[in-house]
């Protein structure tokens, strides 16, 4: 991979990860919720449980896609970034720039979604 193209996927990262971060530090304050305008009165307490339900999982998400993004800035330090972990071959600056936490090449992402399909 070239440089100029390992910044750039370094920057992707880096401006996901601001946003994560941010987004947890909105909703650890509570800036993150649903607007009770949107619910009759009656509803006042099912939708603060229904917003409480969907911050948890939205931290959970965030949480699992932030320790992606600072794995994949790791490996970017260490000059590892852009390969495949299941079979070591580049992954390809076209899957990397629509999604720089990939860590596997296409083809093994298609076999591993195949496997996952015929296990369920
Ligand atoms: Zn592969």
């Amino acid at each position: 991979m070239r440089k100029r193209e390992l910044e750039r996927l370094r920057k992707l990262l880096e401006g996901q990860r601001e946003q994560l971060v941010g987004n947890a530090k909105r909703a650890l304050t509570g800036d993150i919720h649903l607007d009770p305008d949107d619910f009759p009165d009656e509803m006042d307490a099912a939708s603060s449980e229904i917003s409480l339900a969907f911050t948890g999982r939205l931290r959970e998400r965030e949480r699992h896609l932030l320790a992606k993004v600072d794995q994949a800035l790791a490996k970017i330090d260490a000059g590892e970034y852009g390969l495949c972990e299941a079979c070591g071959e580049e992954i390809g600056i076209k899957r990397l720039e629509a999604r720089p936490v990939a860590e596997l090449c296409i083809d093994c992402k298609a076999e591993q979604e195949r496997l996952e399909r015929n296990i369920g």
